[in-house]
């Protein structure tokens, strides 16, 4: 049985790695193909690292570039390696542009197609990321969602019921198996920091990054937080000149994107967490940690019913008075059903299902 596993950006990685684990620990044959897409060692190396994520079989190298070009890219250079391969499975993880790409070839080799994190839908399609949901999922054989709302996005686009699998959360997997190594990291020390007395945040998504008017209001927002306490931004490597050019608030501490440890440790110890971040947001509702997304919607709406997650828009007020609220009353939480550090276990199961035939 061989099951061709695609990853390619930073949040890829931490999914990618319990469903590696699980797979191969039921006899599975997985062909680990990394893309290329985030290739900065702070995207990419350091995950591999820290998580004990294996060497790729294969890098395809395809880097930056724009949509077109990171889509066609993959597909140019994983169409020869499917044909070569032939794999029973192939299996997409979250809704990164090599997600999609690797998908359509999936489909067009007419390999079976798996994708982890099914379902999810923020509704904007002026996100990139909700166009890689709706394609991945439509050419998806089988579908692991994380959560019910997801389930009922995907039978509501009328996905057979057989197809669709409620699994629970992947990245939830990876951060309660490395919880205890974060909390021992001494970053906290490193950075002189109180735990529960700083703001971490997190930036990436175009719509906060690409247009510096919308940055330069929440560089102001940050910076009027940062009179209440401290605020820690690791910065993403796509909004760095941005930032450097606009300039930030003496009470900002900007660092270079962080490792996986140090990061879940900062997140674990913060106060509040403002972030743009699809997995941040899951991040904080396990961790029982505050979250505001700054952010119209979220295709997670499970952080903000049952979690820590409040979706804030990017108002610059807004935002100063949501951290106001939360460091006064803090917020109520529950961990959602399924994000108990086992569906790479249940997604593999599933796998072995569909791979022997035996029901
Ligand atoms: N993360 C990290 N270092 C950082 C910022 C985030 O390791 O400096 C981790 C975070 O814990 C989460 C993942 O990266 O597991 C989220 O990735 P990202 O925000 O890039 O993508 P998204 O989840 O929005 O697709």
């Amino acid at each position: 049985m061989k099951v061709l596993c695609v990853a390619a950006a930073r949040p890829n990685f931490m999914k990618v790695k319990p469903v590696l684990d699980a797979l191969e620990a039921r006899g599975i044959g997985v062909h680990l193909v990394h893309t290329g897409q985030h290739y900065d060692p702070l995207l990419s190396d350091v995950f591999f690292e820290e998580l004990g994520l294996r060497a790729p079989d294969l890098h395809l190298g395809v880097g930056s570039g724009t949509h077109a070009q990171q889509t066609a890219g993959v597909m140019v250079a994983l169409e020869p390696v499917v044909a070569e391969l032939a794999p029973e499975m192939m299996v997409v993880v979250g809704d990164v542009n090599s997600t999609m790409a690797a998908a359509l070839v999936s489909a067009k080799a007419r390999v079976r197609l798996a994708h982890v994190e099914a379902g999810l839908r923020s509704g904007d399609r002026s996100m990139p990321e909700e166009i890689n949901r709706i394609v991945t999922d439509r050419l998806s054989d089988v579908l692991f969602a994380p959560s019910p709302d997801a389930v009922d996005n995907l039978r509501a686009e009328g996905h057979p019921p057989a197809q669709i699998h409620l699994v629970g959360n992947v990245m939830i997997d990876t951060l309660l198996g490395n919880l205890d190594r974060a909390l021992d990291r001494p970053v906290l020390d490193r950075l002189r920091l109180d735990r529960g007395g700083y703001a971490l945040v997190t930036l990436h998504r175009p719509a906060n990054v690409d247009d510096p008017d919308v940055l330069r209001g929440l560089l102001a927002a940050l910076a009027s937080v940062s009179r209440q306490l401290p605020v820690v931004f690791p910065v993403h490597p796509r909004a760095r000149s941005v930032v450097d050019a606009l300039g930030v608030g003496p009470g900002i501490r900007v660092l270079d994107p962080l490792g996986y440890l140090d990061f879940v440790a900062l997140e674990a110890g913060a106060a509040v967490v403002l972030t743009d971040s699809g997995g941040v947001q899951e991040e904080t509702t396990v961790l029982g940690v505050p979250c505001l997304t700054l952010r119209d919607s979220t295709e997670r709406p499970i952080t903000v019913e049952e979690g820590t997650n409040r979706v804030i828009g990017r108002g610059p007020q807004v935002i100063v008075a949501e951290v106001d609220r939360v460091l006064r009353h803090g917020v109520p939480a529950r961990c959602p059903a399924l994000w108990d550090g086992h569906a790479a276990e249940r997604i593999a199961e599933v796998v072995l299902t569909e791979l022997t035939g035996e029901r």
